[in-house]
């Protein structure tokens, strides 16, 4: 592909020698697990979310399932999630032997809607979702807000997804620092990454983060003491750390430009049939993904023209073969279903030049 729909390579090059030099840190160190390198990441990672607690986990599922057993969710428990998200979020509910409630999302966000999750809960002294996943879906922080208000009539806690929303802001607050608990992912292609897997929870609750740091690590509160049920291997390496403490300062730069391609790509894709995602000060656009039934057409005109595109996500958790063999309930899903027939993805990084931004637009007009 000419214009590929992300460009590692391009994104790494820039800071090359100083990658060089933080992974030779690390292998002169003879330390690689676990280390000061993860503790200085969590730190730095902690005070840019804006809470007090950070600890490193080997990638974004295992942080989900890590936040999901701290809060509780176990066997015969139900979490409510929605299904427009990579299965992420289903993955981790399945790990702790507990059940998806798929819940509906909005039509402009595609975002949990709030409306739909108060349905989902029922009113009364009934039972009730031992845990809710909100999904900042595509860098765009989700109706967060009335979320909470509505898990917290019934102290539901909620665990933000955040592996598409490194940096995302509302009214100064920072995803991840909203909910019960704050899930990241640093896999590589995330808007902070690694140079391969790499995950983290942040909370602002002592006792939870506590909890995280044992599970972890096979349960243990100290070497060699298995005091927490549930435990796992689940590490960040010194790498790793070393790698994401090297961008974490350039983090907010990559954010900025990527809101500034969202804003290139409306304004050339205006005149279009295609629906557009609104510029928002609260997404970090981590996708720029546009909606059209003609998704198939342009995705073939795209490639012929040497474009790179994806579709996120073709097939909706609750419809995924693996799924249909468990049991789980589900909610109307009218948007999750019909957004997954038309969603696509348009190359949105960094790096890409304004005329790269143009020239995709073109192609899409011309399809449309
Ligand atoms: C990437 C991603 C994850 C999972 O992260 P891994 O590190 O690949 O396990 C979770 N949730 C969302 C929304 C993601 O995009």
């Amino acid at each position: 592909m000419r214009i590929p729909i992300n460009d590692l390579k391009r994104h790494h090059a820039p800071l090359a020698t100083e990658l060089a030099a933080a992974v030779n840190r690390v292998l002169s160190s003879g330390w690689y697990i676990l280390g000061p390198e993860v503790e200085a990441f969590e730190q730095e990672f902690a005070r840019y979310c804006g809470v007090e607690h950070c600890a490193g986990v080997g990638n974004g599922t295992d942080a989900l399932e890590l936040a999901l057993r701290a809060v509780g969710v176990g066997p015969g428990a139900e979490v409510a999630t929605v299904a427009n998200a990579g299965m992420y979020g289903t993955t981790a509910i399945l790990r702790v032997g507990a059940a998806p409630l798929y819940v509906d999302v909005d039509d402009r966000s595609m975002t949990m809607s709030p409306a739909a999750l108060g349905a989902a809960i029922p009113a009364g002294p009934r039972g009730h979702p031992a845990a809710v996943i909100v999904t900042h879906l595509y860098g765009r922080m989700a109706e967060i807000e009335e979320l909470l208000a509505i898990a917290g009539q019934k102290n539901i806690p909620v665990i933000e997804d955040c592996a598409q929303a490194h940096g995302a802001e509302r009214a100064g607050r920072k995803a991840g620092s909203w909910g019960t608990l704050g899930c990241f992912s640093f896999y590589p292609t995330k808007n902070l990454g690694a140079a391969g897997d790499g995950g983290a929870v942040v909370t602002a609750d002592a006792t939870l983060a506590a909890k995280i740091r044992a599970l972890r690590q096979y349960g243990w509160t100290s070497k060699y003491r298995a005091t927490v049920a549930g435990g796992r291997n689940s590490r960040l390496d010194e790498m790793q750390a070393a790698v994401l403490r090297t961008k974490l300062p350039h983090l907010d730069g990559w954010n900025a430009r990527r809101r500034e391609i969202a804003r290139l790509y409306h304004g050339a894709l205006a005149g279009s049939e295609v629906i557009l995602p609104e510029p928002r000060d609260d997404s970090v656009t981590h996708l720029y993904v546009i909606r059209s039934p003609h998704r198939e057409r342009i995705r073939i005109a795209l490639a012929a023209a040497g474009i790179g595109t994806d579709v996120h996500y073709p097939v909706p958790d609750h419809r995924q073969e693996s799924v249909q063999r468990i049991a789980f309930r589900r909610t109307p899903l009218p948007v999750t279903e019909a957004s997954a027939a038309e969603v696509l993805t348009l190359p949105c990084f960094p790096e890409m030049t304004d005329t790269e931004v143009r020239e995709i637009a073109h192609a899409v007009n011309a399809e449309m």
